[in-house]
């Protein structure tokens, strides 16, 4: 027997448990102490009441006979996929039902979309990055390179053709940046894919927080896309779904590869490990869909909008450059005075009580950056954006 000795090749990640000994320390030190944690990347609002509702009857549904359900389609039931599809549909992209296959989450599928390709693949990343999309390829063994994102191209890399690549990974909005695509640079990337033959892994998990009209939502707002790009998606971020799990991918009809039908390879691989999400959860997630549905999912990005713009008012008048705030729930900031990413962190805590993530953590091109979120309440926001205005104010 023979261990996958391609785990000795991962990093460890200490940086949410150093962030977390190091506020545990100052807290056990500073009882007396308000600490404002802006480094929560959970959402934190209540569930929408409408999916709530829908898991409910569910519920009860499972009570009776002709309600009980066993195992599901592998893809998706008909009712959450043709509204997933519609939703598309109101935002004028073309995405057919049958191109979309649900499951528990984004995470899971853009670790397991993996399994359709080459392990002599090259894969593109970000950096920094997300870093299911490096660990995901270190584990089988695939060469990551990267895209190098900085305070220069706006944490936006625009595709270099000296660069070879098989995998691409956008991710817009970006976590940790905040920064996202507009269609125009969007289309730079698919025009790169498909010249030559590569394909973009894009994740979308974010795109509820778009409000401007100029920046993609989909990647198949791009013409071309369909033949070069697998898009995934989240109910976490929208409706809150990062304990219910439910996701999606979607893989079109045009894209193929050496005579095969992705979509078809990626059912096979569903069809072998996977057994379906669950009937009750694509209930409630469908009803995300909902007049009711969307109000509720908008009422609670609101809630998120509100506190991402006194963060950025806050860094605006301090004249501190940061990408996200707005189409996004994350701030990414340069930090102060040259600043390194774990010397601000600790500033920060122990001046301000307010607590973040340090930028070098999510790879080298974050050294000196810095991400706060915008998933605390309004009251513990405005506290601790008056702590650090009046800390860094002149
Ligand atoms: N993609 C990105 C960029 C994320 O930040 C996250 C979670 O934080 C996910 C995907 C995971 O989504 P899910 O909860 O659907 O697995």
């Amino acid at each position: 027997m023979k261990l996958n000795k391609y785990y000795d090749d991962l990093k460890d990640s200490y940086l949410f448990h150093t962030v977390a000994v190091k506020t545990a320390e100052y807290a056990k030190k500073n009882p007396d102490k308000k600490i404002i944690k802006l480094g929560i990347g959970d959402v934190t609002r209540p569930l929408p009441a409408a999916c709530v509702r829908a898991m409910k009857e569910a519920c009860d549904e499972q009570l009776t006979v002709a309600g009980f359900r066993g195992y599901g389609p592998y893809e998706g039931f008909d009712f959450l996929r043709g509204a997933i599809s519609d939703y598309y549909a109101g935002r004028g992209t073309k995405v057919g039902a049958h191109e979309i296959y649900v499951s528990d989450g984004a995470k899971s599928d853009i670790g397991n979309i993996l399994d359709l390709f080459d392990r002599g693949n090259t894969v593109l990343v970000p950096d920094p990055v997300y870093p299911v999309y490096v660990d995901t390829n270190v584990m089988c063994g695939r060469k990551v390179i990267y895209a190098e994102s900085n305070e220069e191209n706006g944490f936006l890399p625009a595709p270099d053709d000296s660069v070879s690549a098989d995998l691409i990974y956008i991710c817009s909005p970006n976590n940790p940046t905040g920064a996202a695509y507009t269609r125009d640079a969007l289309a730079e990337w698919v025009k790169y894919a498909r010249s030559r033959g590569a394909i973009i892994l894009y994740d979308a998990a974010y795109e509820a927080f778009i409000t401007d009209g100029a920046l993609a939502r989909s990647i198949y707002e791009i013409d071309g896309a369909r033949e070069c790009a697998i898009e995934f998606c989240s109910f976490s971020k929208n409706a809150g779904f990062t304990g219910e799990r439910c996701g999606y991918c979607v893989l079109p009809d045009e894209l193929a590869a050496e005579g095969k039908k992705l979509a078809d390879m990626w059912l096979r691989r569903q069809s072998t490990r996977y057994n379906g999400a669950p009937y009750i959860i694509q209930r409630g997630a469908a009803a995300a869909f909902t007049a009711e549905g969307q109000a509720q999912i908008k009422e609670n990005l609101d809630y998120y909008k509100k506190n991402a713009d006194m963060i950025g008012k806050c860094l605006d008048s301090l004249g501190i450059y940061y990408t996200g705030g707005v189409n996004s729930p994350y701030i990414w900031l340069k930090c102060p005075d040259d600043m390194g990413s774990w010397e601000f962190f600790d500033l920060l805590l122990n001046e301000c009580q307010v607590v973040g993530t340090p930028g070098e953590g999510f790879g080298k091109c974050g050294k000196g950056f810095f991400r706060l979120t915008s998933f605390n309440t309004h009251e513990n926001t405005a506290e601790a954006v008056e702590r650090i205005k009046a800390r860094f104010g002149k």
